[in-house]
Formats: C-alpha cells, structure tokens, sequence
C-alpha cells in the first residue's frame, strides 16, 4: 500500500514501513506545506504524520483511500479525531516513550530559570564575565521549594518522581485525583487549582490542550501566583494566555518563565524575547535521538498494524469506530 511520511525521520523507521509497503518520505526542512501535503497525500492509504500537520476534514475529504493516520506525538490537537471516527479511519499517538525526555526537559527549565542558566550563558558569550562578586547573578534556590504540577498523568507524575531528588514539596491539580496510596508512594498532594498557584514557587504545566485546558493559565491565575515563582511550559502553548504572561512578567508579577511550546508555535508573542526572565525552547519536550528514534519505531508499528487492518497498539479511536 501507499505510505506518506511528511516528516524526515530516522532510518530505522522508514525501513521498518518499506518492509512492507511503497513509502514516499518527506525530507525536506522545514515541514511540508499544506498545498504540497493535500496532493502529496491524496491517494495514500497510511499517513505517519507530525504535530505541524494539521489533519481536518479538508484533508480527510481528499484523502479518501486514507485506513491509518499514525501520529508522530501523544498530543493529538491537531487531528480532528471525531472526524477520523467517523470515515472510520483508526488515530494512533505515541505515549509513554517520550515521558522522561519531557519531565527531563521540564525540570531543565525549572533549574534553568531559577538559576539564570541561559542569562549567565548571554552574559560569558558577550564577554562580560570581568569579574567574580557574591552578589551577581543570584538566582533562587531549587532545593527544598514547592512545586506545583497542573496535569498528573504520565508526564506530571515523571517530573514529580525527579522533585523528589531535590527534597521539594510537591503540590498537584488534576482532572482525576490520584488513589491515596498512590499520592503517598509519589510524595504528592492534592490541592485546588487557586492554592497551588498561590503556594508554588514553580508551577509545571502537563495538561493536553483541550478546550477545557485552553487559557488555563490566564491573567487571573498569574495574578495569584507569588511574585517570586516561575510558571514552566513544557504541554501546549495555548494552555497560557501569552499575551497576559507577557504582560505578567514585564510587571514583575512573577519571577520569570521557561517555555517549550507558544500559543501561535513558531510565532512568538510580541515583547517574550525582550525578556530577560525568561528561558525560551524551540519545543524540544521529546528531542532525544533515544526517544524521537522510539517514537517513530512506535508510530510505524501503529501504522502498519492499521494497514493490517488489525487493532494498532496505542489506537485513540478504536472502540468508536468498533461502535460505528
Ligand atoms: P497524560 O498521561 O494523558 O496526562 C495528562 C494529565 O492531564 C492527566 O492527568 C489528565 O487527567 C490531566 N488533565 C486533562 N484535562 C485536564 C483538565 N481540564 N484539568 C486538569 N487536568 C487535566 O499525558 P502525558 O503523556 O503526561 O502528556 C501531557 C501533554 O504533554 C501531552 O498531551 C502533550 O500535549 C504534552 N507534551 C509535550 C511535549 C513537548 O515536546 N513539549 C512532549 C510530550 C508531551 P485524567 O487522568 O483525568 O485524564
């Protein structure tokens, strides 16, 4: 069958899918535009595709040999899934594999910005490293604080297991509280969402972008942040109103902000850059050659198992679809 790979991926992966079928891969940087991605796959019958492909019902209209759409990714935002449902077409993601690359990324931004990291790396790259002073460049210490997670699945519970190594307090909020023996084993409590943030002296977002998540974090909830704490964005950006967090920090209602992911990904919010408080990523939650190497040998088993006609691993939509 037809396979298309809109993404460059490692070689393992596309070797794995042309053990079985006619692949046509992408290579090109940066991602393929939407024009090209219509006619490219128009007479596919498997798609592995990434978060910077939107898949809606103009594509599924004009996809119509379409059985398997595999996900690059856990988040799957950007598929209209009830769509998929719908024409019957099983959406795979991947989760699990990326967990500890995202909690590790996450608590990169935690040290990163309580510590002035990527400053102090502006600072010795401008050649301004003169001299040594027991009052430069003092950050805040990580060791011993609170730490808020808003979203306690696989991610969330990954960076609250890493908290522990620091000696933090932790803090939750979650859609689904978490059994007492588990919150135990994890050294976590549970709190409203208003006494996490006013309690936490870094807040860690692991939510998935949903319209219940939309803006989670928006003027309000900064507002109740303490003026010391750091907000870390590793989930989705449109999670946090931008705009507002913008405006948060050149108020100096907060400490500062390490983000991965932005509201309007690639466009950053006006003013963000001008930031000295903040540590800004290029969405790296995952990049590991490990876990991007994992991830795509668990998108390519989804996909070829759909082509099978049989049920993929970590399918989102199977029971719907088994309902239809
Ligand atoms: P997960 O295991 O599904 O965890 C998500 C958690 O959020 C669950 O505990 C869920 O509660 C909770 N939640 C959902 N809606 C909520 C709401 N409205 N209010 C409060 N809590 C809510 O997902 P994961 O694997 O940890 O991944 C989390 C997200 O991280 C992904 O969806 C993705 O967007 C993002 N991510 C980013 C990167 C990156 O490169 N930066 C990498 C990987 C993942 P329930 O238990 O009730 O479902």
């Amino acid at each position: 069958m037809k396979v298309l790979v809109t993404a460059r991926m490692p070689v393992e992966v596309i070797s794995l899918i042309e053990g079985e079928h006619q692949v046509e891969s992408y290579q090109e940087d940066p991602p393929l535009e939407r024009q090209s991605f219509l006619r490219r796959v128009a007479d596919k019958e498997g798609l592995l595709c990434t978060i910077t492909d939107r898949i809606d019902a103009e594509l599924l209209d004009g996809a119509p040999a379409l059985k398997v759409i595999a996900n690059y990714g856990v988040g799957f935002e950007h598929i209209d899934l009830a769509g998929a449902t719908r024409r019957g077409i099983p959406v795979t993601n991947t989760p699990g594999v990326l967990t500890d690359a995202t909690a590790d990324l996450a608590f990169a931004l935690i040290l990163a910005t309580a510590r002035r990291i990527a400053a102090g790396d502006r600072r010795v790259r401008e050649g301004k490293f003169t001299y040594w002073g027991p009052l430069l460049f003092l950050g805040q210490e990580v060791s011993g604080k609170t730490l808020g997670l808003i979203g306690l699945g696989r991610i969330g519970q990954a960076v609250a297991q890493r908290a522990r190594g620091f000696g933090m307090r932790v803090l939750y909020h979650s859609r689904t509280r978490l059994a007492p023996a588990a919150e135990q084993e994890l050294q976590v409590a549970y709190a409203l969402r208003e006494t996490l943030l006013q309690e936490a002296d870094f807040v860690s977002l692991h939510v998935p972008l949903t319209p219940e998540t939309r803006h989670l974090i928006g003027r309000r909830e900064l507002e109740l942040m303490k003026p010391t704490a750091f907000l870390i964005n590793t989930a989705r950006g449109p999670v946090v109103d931008e705009a507002a967090l913008v405006e948060a920090l050149r108020r100096g209602q907060l400490g500062g902000a390490g983000l991965d992911v932005y509201e309007r990904e690639p466009e950053l919010s006006p003013g963000l850059t001008d930031l000295d408080n903040v540590v800004l990523l290029p969405h790296l939650g995952s990049a590991t050659i490990e876990t991007r190497t994992r991830m795509g040998l668990m998108a390519a088993e989804n996909l070829l198992a759909g082509l099978r006609g049989e049920r993929p691993p970590n399918c989102l939509n199977w029971a719907e679809i088994q309902e239809k």
